[in-house]
């Protein structure tokens, strides 16, 4: 189901519960059981749904409320509220501060769409007047430093990397410094993703964040990957212990729920959706305007 049907389903179960005659404690329940089912099938974890669900319950108080109170306002006003604390851990991004070098490291699996994550990134940056370069620390891949110095130089963005280096953690320490001693604002490394040898990823995303030492780990999350999102953050969570995610891809067919669900298991902030293809198809992420996007 992608999120906007997502956000029909939910409206739709609050709009039929205010319109009916009888508005009472079944409705009312009716009403959530519809809310919950339409995000379970939107891959939102089942116990946050279960969770959301008590804690709607807790505040609305359906049976103790007073005959003259706005129940429509009220209800609407809850899921709302619930649906944000959702998408909202409270914890406040990193934002990269001029005149001093902000390192910047991704990390997430193969195809999730890094290399091209870190280019929209870079020219986010550049654009508010953030001299940015970017790293690429991906000798895994076969044409991963093709793709990335490809959107470079689309992008007009520095780079480096190496076609005889195979050590990812030498190209990115070697990067990093190069760039550190132009002094550039905003240094973003791209490192490899495997589908499997987790064991071996995971111990080279290490050796490369001892070696870059970054202000800022990203986790690259696709969408489209559902109910799988929430063991995926939490392994790497584990591991390189991310500051933020990016969600890409959020113009397909996807579900929503599981970055909702890997914002809650990590308690970590998305900071922008991947909306395409193209380097300009990155959107700022506010919990907000994401769930009033959302709820229509
Ligand atoms: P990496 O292996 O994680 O570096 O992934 P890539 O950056 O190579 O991306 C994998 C594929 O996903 C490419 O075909 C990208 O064009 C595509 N991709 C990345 N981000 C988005 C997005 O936000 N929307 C869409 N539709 N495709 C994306």
């Amino acid at each position: 189901m992608v999120l906007q049907d997502l956000g029909r389903r939910i409206n739709a179960a609050v709009s039929d519960l205010t319109r009916s005659n009888s508005l009472d404690e079944k409705a009312f329940d009716d009403m959530l059981k519809e809310i919950c089912a339409a995000l379970l099938s939107a891959d939102v974890n089942v116990r946050l749904v279960q969770s959301l669900r008590k804690s709607i319950k807790t505040t609305v108080h359906f049976s103790s409320l007073p005959p003259a109170v706005n129940k429509k306002r009220m209800i609407q006003k809850a899921v709302f509220d619930h649906l944000v604390a959702l998408v909202n851990p409270h914890a406040e991004p990193f934002r990269p501060k001029k005149g001093r070098s902000n390192v910047i490291m991704m990390v997430g699996l193969q195809g999730a769409g890094k290399t091209t994550t870190c280019t929209k990134l870079a020219r986010h940056y550049q654009m508010r007047g953030l001299r940015t370069a970017l790293v690429c620390a991906d000798t895994f891949r076969a044409g991963a430093f093709d793709q990335l110095k490809q959107n470079a130089i689309k992008a007009k963005i520095p780079y480096y990397g190496s076609l005889t280096q195979t050590d990812p953690v030498v190209v990115a320490a070697d990067g990093v410094a190069q760039f550190k001693k132009e002094r550039f604002d905003v240094i973003i490394v791209d490192t490899s993703g495997r589908h499997k040898q987790e064991a071996d990823l995971f111990e080279e995303m290490t050796q490369i964040q001892t070696a870059v030492n970054p202000n800022q780990t990203i986790l690259v999350l696709d969408s489209t990957i559902g109910q799988a999102a929430e063991v995926q953050s939490s392994a790497f969570k584990a591991t390189a212990d991310f500051g933020a995610i990016i969600i890409t891809k959020t113009d397909g067919h996807a579900a929503g729920g599981g970055a909702i669900s890997a914002v809650a298991a990590t308690h970590t902030p998305i900071i922008f959706l991947g909306t395409g293809e193209h380097m300009m198809d990155l959107e700022r992420f506010e919990p907000k305007a994401f769930v009033q996007k959302l709820l229509g």
